[in-house]
């Protein structure tokens, strides 16, 4: 039902001197219209990895790009570079990449820089994509008199509403955000998460949400996905999720972090994110899991449904013994 995009089996694999790392490895997921999905984790999960896999922008050294990514039920992977630039990135997908804020060209006005996408992939004139430039820096709520200003002289916050302009402005219908407030004070935080909700509803638009910041996601998200070791582990209506992770790594990764509601320990995780290139057998957490077991160890366990209608990969969850 009115699915925009739908991820199956998808692979990322890139060689270093080291060996291949295995960033994406057979992730799958919908996204419906209109839809949020928060995709949460550590640094060094995959998450970046699979936002560059979905739109396509790879790394140099790929052993291995494989999987399906319908857009609108249209396979995108059978797509050659020239299709996939021409009708799909930028256009239907775009992508608000990590410290983008800071990524502006500092010698170009604001304004050209929200209209370019429109005269490039659009094929548009320049007056007509400056006036639709102008409604887009209203609608994050910037004032047109920015549309000729310069970089310097937008605060972090109005630079990143501006980068935000910039990826609504050809009306994709999905918006990959990587971490699109880090580098904000917590106030910017909120202002651009209400601007994203709002935005959300206005158009109808579906948001894929990169972040470690599991509680900023807690305003937007409709569903949460936990990635470890390039896996999806768990994915979870939002609403359950925040209440109760399934997944042990979803459970350390919610107690790790601080929030507003309750004066709780915090707590951290023991061990560090393992290796992309030699993944732990069976398990991938089992090294860092305070309930690994023996089969654990042995056997990778399948990201099955729970009786809650969560997707979790655990066999503590699977063995009915959580
Ligand atoms: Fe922990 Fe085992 Fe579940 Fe992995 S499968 S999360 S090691 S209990």
């Amino acid at each position: 039902a009115n699915i925009v995009l739908s991820v199956r089996d998808l692979y990322l694999y890139y060689r270093t001197r080291k060996g291949v790392v295995k960033a994406v490895d057979k992730v799958s997921f919908d996204l419906k219209r209109g839809e949020t999905i928060a995709i949460v984790g550590e640094s060094g999960c995959g998450k970046t990895s699979l936002a560059r896999a979905i739109i396509r922008l790879l790394p140099r050294n790929v052993e291995k790009f494989d999987g399906v990514i319908s857009l609108n039920g249209t396979d995108v992977m059978k797509m050659d570079e020239e299709e996939f630039r021409k009708r799909v990135r930028w256009q239907k997908i775009s992508y608000v990449f990590q410290g983008s804020q800071n990524a502006l060209n500092p010698v170009i006005k604001v304004g050209f820089q929200i209209a370019e996408p429109l005269m490039i992939h659009k094929g548009m004139g320049k007056e007509e994509a400056l006036a639709e430039a102008k409604k887009y820096l209203r609608l994050v709520g910037i004032h047109e008199s920015f549309l000729d200003r310069y970089p310097f002289e937008l605060s972090g916050g109005m630079r990143q509403r501006a980068v935000i302009a910039m990826a609504l402005v050809t009306n994709p219908d999905v918006v990959i955000l990587d971490e699109p407030t880090s580098a904000l004070d917590v106030i910017t935080q909120a202002n651009i998460i209400n601007l994203l909700k709002r935005i959300k509803q206005e158009m109808n638009i579906s948001y894929i949400f990169i972040t470690h910041d599991v509680p900023l996601t807690s305003e937007l998200a409709d569903r949460v996905a936990v990635m470890y070791a390039g896996q999806i582990v768990e994915l979870s209506d939002a609403d359950e999720f925040y209440v109760s992770p399934k997944h042990p790594y979803s459970e350390k990764l919610m107690a790790s972090v601080p929030t507003l509601r309750t004066d709780k320990k915090l707590e951290y995780i023991p061990g560090t994110p393992p290796s992309l290139i030699n993944p732990p057998s069976g398990c991938r957490f089992h090294p860092r899991c305070p309930f690994a077991y023996e089969r654990c160890i042995k056997e990778e366990p399948p990201l099955a449904e729970t009786s809650k209608g969560s997707l979790v990969k655990c066999w503590l969850v699977h063995e009915g013994k959580r």
